[in-house]
């Protein structure tokens, strides 16, 4: 458990809108279903909210944002200072034009995916596979059959450190392979998306077929982070692991996906620290096997276990 951050918060920022909580447990709010709670969790009412709580929020207080977690292992000592989470009012919808279409940070890819095919605007149909938010499409340039977050995006409403609102176009996001190049401490409010005119059936077909693809290839329904290392140039990241021999290997209570071993499973109470030392694991031996060394996708964020003591 960490100090309670709420009283001297709301003593330099009176005015807070959002719901501010303490030694929230993590693991209720991610995939991967392990690790140490936030210090405190905010919750801002909007982005004038966000905006103001950054700039009042004492800058020794580490802040990070998170979205549904679906790409992220936290560590059992759990994470110093604020987790910012947007909620409510960060989740609405507006078609635009025929072709653009505007989310707030907090919408689910997979809902996007079905306001732009009710829309009849082709190009977002991949977002149907991807378990995360807006927010953390962005952030992650998440892709997926063969679409990327940086083919459609037309430009992203972010607020950094100090509370600025900053709008980033497609040019301004440094996006690259599962990366976006705006600062770290910019945190994601809305963005608009670019896609083409469509027909409805067909989008809605292509977004059947990467729901059956992902349900027959890819363990959906488990506790997982999705990829757990990123591709390297001109390789698969899961032929590496299987042919280290690493498919099925187990450290405690979390193993190899045996149906996708980029995938690491959590069988249920799996701590952080295994979840992290099964990774290091993978990544000695992929790299004994083929002098490649893999690159985290999964963010590991927070401290381990005992290290705030
Ligand atoms: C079963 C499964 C399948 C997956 N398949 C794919 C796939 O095909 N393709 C793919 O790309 N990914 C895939 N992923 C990974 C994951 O869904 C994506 O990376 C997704 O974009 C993460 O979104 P999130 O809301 O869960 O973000 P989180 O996991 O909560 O956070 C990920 C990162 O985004 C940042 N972030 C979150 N919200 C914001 C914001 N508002 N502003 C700024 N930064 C923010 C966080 O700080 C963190 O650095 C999969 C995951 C799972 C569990």
């Amino acid at each position: 458990m960490f100090p309670d951050l709420t009283p001297s918060l709301k003593a330099v920022a009176p005015d807070i809108r959002g719901r501010l909580l303490p030694n929230v447990a993590l693991s209720d709010l991610t995939w991967l279903r392990a690790g140490g709670p936030a210090q405190l969790l905010f919750t801002p009412a909007d982005e004038d909210d966000l905006a103001y709580f950054l700039a009042h929020c004492p800058q020794d207080i580490p802040v990070m944002v998170i979205g549904v977690g679906s790409n992220l292992l936290v560590r059992d000592g759990g994470v110093p200072g604020v987790v910012i989470r947007l909620a409510r009012s960060f989740n609405e919808i507006e078609p635009l034009s025929e072709t653009r279409i505007r989310a707030g940070a907090a919408v689910p890819d997979v809902r996007l995916a079905q306001a732009a095919a009710a829309a009849g605007i082709a190009g977002l149909a991949f977002y149907r596979g991807i378990p995360g938010t807006i927010g953390g499409a962005l952030r992650m340039n998440a892709g997926a059959h063969g679409g990327e977050t940086k083919d459609i995006l037309a430009e992203a409403r972010a607020v950094d450190r100090a509370g600025t609102l900053h709008v980033f176009d497609n040019a301004s996001m440094g996006f690259t392979y599962r990366h976006c190049g705006v600062p770290a401490d910019c945190i994601f409010t809305q963005a608009v998306f670019e896609g083409r005119l469509g027909d409805k059936a067909e989008i809605e077909s292509s977004m059947r077929e990467v729901a059956e693809y992902r349900e027959a290839n890819q363990p959906i329904k488990s506790r997982t982070g999705g990829s757990t290392f990123k591709n390297p140039p001109g390789h698969s990241a899961w032929k590496l692991i299987d042919a280290a021999g690493c498919r099925g290997l187990r450290i405690g209570g979390v193993h190899i996906s045996e149906m996708h071993c980029n995938f690491l499973i959590n069988d249920g109470n799996a701590s952080a620290d295994e979840i992290e030392r099964l990774g290091e694991t993978v990544r000695e031996r992929v790299f004994a096997h083929s002098g490649i060394m893999l690159e985290w996708e999964i963010k590991r964020i927070g401290i381990p276990a005992g290290a705030s003591n």
